[in-house]
């Protein structure tokens, strides 16, 4: 198993809570059609299919299920009330002696199994989706950026705008690591990322591209827009202080390599590009951008 965020891992022992709860009431109606005793409030309640644990989360989670799919959002709602309507009909009838409905028994084993479906669905979703991305920071890991830049390449290409390739590394990180400890190294480059992220445009995308260093696509018009915006993405960077812990909040700096990618040009020759441009600015003393050379 990759390693999570926690908000994943909740979510994923969420789900799976409501599979065993929900895979648990066949055995709930047996012990109630066998022994004729009431399967709980949480059954027979007419609006059940809301007070139930899962039912309660999945309304404050609907939006994150809207995101990953709303169609299936809207099965696994259906699903779940047509399920808790039938197994409350179901009970009803065996305690006040009548027989059964085989339409609800239908009802109730046709959308038990399109609702285990359904959430074995959003679990592989929300796993495949996770382990492309950073657990510390929620940003996309670096490999789905080949197919990105692809994109953004030819979309350049077609709307005559100009692709840059910006990394971004964090000035003396280390420093960090060894004044406050790993833990808040790991909070303040959270931070950081949710600064860069809140400075760029909301379609342009950023990675984690390793350790504390970041990789922007950026999509211009102009050279003079590409200097603008990392200036004022560095800008922002320096006059943010991270908070840490029981001291005062520290102030950052980044140093940014910008390459302007070629028409034809491969990933890993832009990105190098970006790298020397990058390793210029820090020699030249840090907290400012280069542009590569084409
Ligand atoms: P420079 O300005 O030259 O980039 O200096 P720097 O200290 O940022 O660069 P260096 O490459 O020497 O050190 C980077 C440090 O970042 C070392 C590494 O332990 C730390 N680091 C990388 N990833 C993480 C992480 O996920 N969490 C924490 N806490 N530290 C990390
Ligand atoms: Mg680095
Ligand atoms: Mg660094």
């Amino acid at each position: 198993m990759p390693e999570l965020s926690p908000e994943t891992d909740t979510f994923i022992a969420e789900l799976d809570a409501a599979v065993e709860a929900h895979m648990n009431w066949t055995r709930r109606i047996l012990r109630c059609a066998v022994l004729r005793s009431s399967p709980g409030d949480d059954v027979l309640a007419p609006l059940a299919h809301t007070l139930c644990r899962f039912g309660g989360w999945f309304i404050a989670q609907r939006p994150h299920f809207d995101a990953i799919d709303a169609q299936a959002a809207q099965h696994v709602d259906s699903a779940h009330q047509t399920m808790h309507d039938a197994i409350r009909s179901i009970c009803d009838d065996v305690l006040a002696g009548r027989p059964g409905n085989v339409a609800d028994l239908e009802a109730y084993e046709h959308s038990q199994s399109e609702l285990l479906g359904l959430l074995a669905r959003f679990k592989t979703l929300i796993l495949s989706n996770a382990v492309r991305h950073d657990p510390l920071t929620g940003l996309p890991l670096r490999y789905g950026i080949e197919n990105d830049y692809t994109l953004y390449q030819k979309e350049s290409r077609r709307n005559r705008s100009l692709l840059y390739i910006v990394m971004i590394d964090v000035d003396h990180f280390k420093r960090v690591n060894d004044t406050y400890g790993h833990p808040v190294g790991d909070m303040v480059l959270r931070h950081l990322a949710g600064s860069l992220k809140r400075n760029l445009r909301s379609n342009e995308p950023l990675y984690r591209f390793g350790g504390e260093e970041f990789l922007w696509l950026m999509q211009c018009n102009s050279v003079a827009e590409a200097e603008q915006s990392a200036h004022r993405l560095l800008a922002a960077i320096r006059t943010t202080p991270v908070p840490i812990p029981d001291g005062q909040p520290v102030t950052m700096t980044a140093t940014l390599g910008l390459a302007r990618v070629g028409d034809e040009e491969e990933l890993s020759s832009a990105i190098k590009r970006a790298d020397a441009a990058l390793y210029e600015g820090k020699h030249a003393g840090r907290d400012r951008y280069v542009i590569a050379r084409p």
